[in-house]
């Protein structure tokens, strides 16, 4: 399985391998499968590219083994459908944002010679299955929503994910509980716009409730959401930061644009006044919050007085970090036929700007950690150095650090020695006890895996 794309997508591909591991056994070396399935993502031109290069280059693997299952799942798979079928003639299935829970079935049809498409987008959430870890995971990510009913004018999420729907808190509640009780310590809840979380279920229900009823669940130590529109973001919602002891200071809160104008017409709902309180509300409420997010240059009509505006933004907000984007025309989108597109080298001159100027706030944001000591959760090796772990802050920056393999997994202490551009450096600081269930999670062989920036 290969994966493009958002932690939604990853936590899409999560599930495909728990749909699919009921019925099929489920290998990790790619020479041994019979099925080889690619989640995609249809945000930007760029990431659909990829997908059709990929594609392109299984060609001769297919060739060598006809019987091999090809399939192509996600966002890419429901904006095309049968035209995939077309592109690749080696292809066998393409399913779209909703058939992963008809996966075996399609499966079974493809590996019987028919050629599969299934792209239907029913409003109905099925339950997924009951959920397993393997031993040692500590991070999880549940995905509480699907779908998105905003239509910004840019995004292709509304047509490839369907509209919105939540699932019912009390299987998402189990859910996390029983994560927990295997020896998780961080959640991510996932959904397009969280902060709507609830609008449409029979029982009355809002994300701030949700996340009390989390954070009462011992054992919990960090929870996190992504991603929240700023339209949404109640002052109930801000000030369970600070508030709520497992929710960690940190908030992805995608601006887009600081231009007021470009907001508007990018069909966002708030000014760029709007979100300035927001984030001074944060603040307040959160001392020492971490704030990331989205931003676009070069939508349709942006100008270079508007595009100022957006550079201002940014240090009044002190991004601690920033997810940049050239604006990507996407089929179905009402941005994609205005008329006053920007030129590709006026957006990637934008581009490098406003990526030079978050490099400077990330670091400043980075330099501040110098010198203090702060709570990691170790997920892994560091990808810097094999002598080397790595692990997060609960304001979500990275962080490399010298100490002890039986730290992975756990909570540790680590005292900041460097700043980095995208990292910090560390060192542990001995005998800090982990904060968890240390004894008994030491026992379990912890899992590795590599940091990774996304
Ligand atoms: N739901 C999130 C929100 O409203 O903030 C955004 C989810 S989207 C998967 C992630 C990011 O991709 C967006 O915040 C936006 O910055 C970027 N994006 C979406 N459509 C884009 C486009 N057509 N061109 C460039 N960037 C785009
Ligand atoms: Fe796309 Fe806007 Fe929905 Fe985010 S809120 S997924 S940007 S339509």
């Amino acid at each position: 399985m290969r994966t493009f794309g958002c932690q939604m997508n990853v936590a899409d591909s999560e599930l495909m391998a728990q749909v699919l591991g009921e019925h099929y056994d489920l290998t990790s070396r790619a020479e041994d499968a019979d099925l080889y399935l690619i989640n995609t993502c249809a945000i930007r031109r760029k990431s659909e590219e990829k997908v059709r290069s990929l594609l392109g280059s299984l060609k001769p693997l297919k060739r060598a083994r006809p019987e091999l299952i090809l399939g192509v799942g996600g966002c890419v798979a429901q904006q095309e459908g049968e035209r995939l079928l077309a592109f690749a003639p080696h292809l066998n299935l393409v399913f779209g944002t909703k058939g992963i829970y008809r996966l075996p079935e399609l499966v079974d049809r493809a590996g019987r010679g028919e050629r599969v498409v299934d792209v239907a987008l029913e409003r109905d959430l099925p339950n997924p299955p009951q959920r397993w870890w393997s031993p040692g995971t500590v991070q999880t990510m549940v995905t509480i929503m699907q779908g998105c009913d905003n239509f910004c004018s840019f995004c292709v999420v509304p047509y490839v994910r369907g509209r919105e729907t939540s699932r019912a808190p009390g299987a998402i509640v189990d859910e996390v509980a029983a994560f927990v009780a295997a020896g998780g310590l961080e959640v991510t809840l996932l959904g397009q716009n969280v902060n709507s979380y609830g609008r449409g279920l029979p029982e009355p229900m809002t994300f701030p409730r949700l996340l009390r009823r989390l954070n009462a669940l011992p054992g919990l130590n960090r929870l996190r959401f992504a991603t929240s529109h700023p339209r949404d973001l109640s002052p109930e919602l801000i000030h369970t930061f600070g508030e709520l002891s497992a929710l960690c200071e940190h908030l992805h809160l995608p601006v887009q644009s600081g231009a007021n104008r470009v907001l508007a017409r990018m069909n966002r709902s708030y000014t760029r006044e709007h979100y300035r309180e927001k984030v001074a509300s944060l603040k307040q409420a959160c001392p020492g919050i971490a704030l990331s997010t989205d931003l676009i240059v070069g939508f349709p009509g942006e100008t270079e007085a508007d595009f100022i505006q957006t550079l201002d933004l940014m240090g009044e907000a002190g991004f601690d970090q920033a997810f940049s984007f050239k604006y990507s025309p996407r089929p179905q989108t009402r941005a994609a036929t205005f008329p006053d597109q920007v030129p590709e080298d006026v957006k990637a001159e934008r581009l490098a700007r406003l990526q030079a100027v978050q490099d400077e706030l990330t670091q400043k944001a980075h330099a501040r950690l110098v010198g203090q000591e702060q709570e990691v959760l170790v997920e892994g090796r560091s990808k810097r150095s094999p002598q080397e772990w790595c692990g997060r802050l609960r304001t979500n920056q990275i962080v490399n650090f010298t100490g002890p393999r039986e730290l992975v997994g756990h909570l540790a202490r680590v005292a900041i020695t460097e700043a980095h551009p995208h990292s910090l450096k560390g060192r542990w600081v001995e005998g800090s006890p982990p904060r968890d269930r240390g004894e008994e999670r030491l026992r379990t062989s912890p899992r590795e895996v590599a940091c990774s920036e996304r």
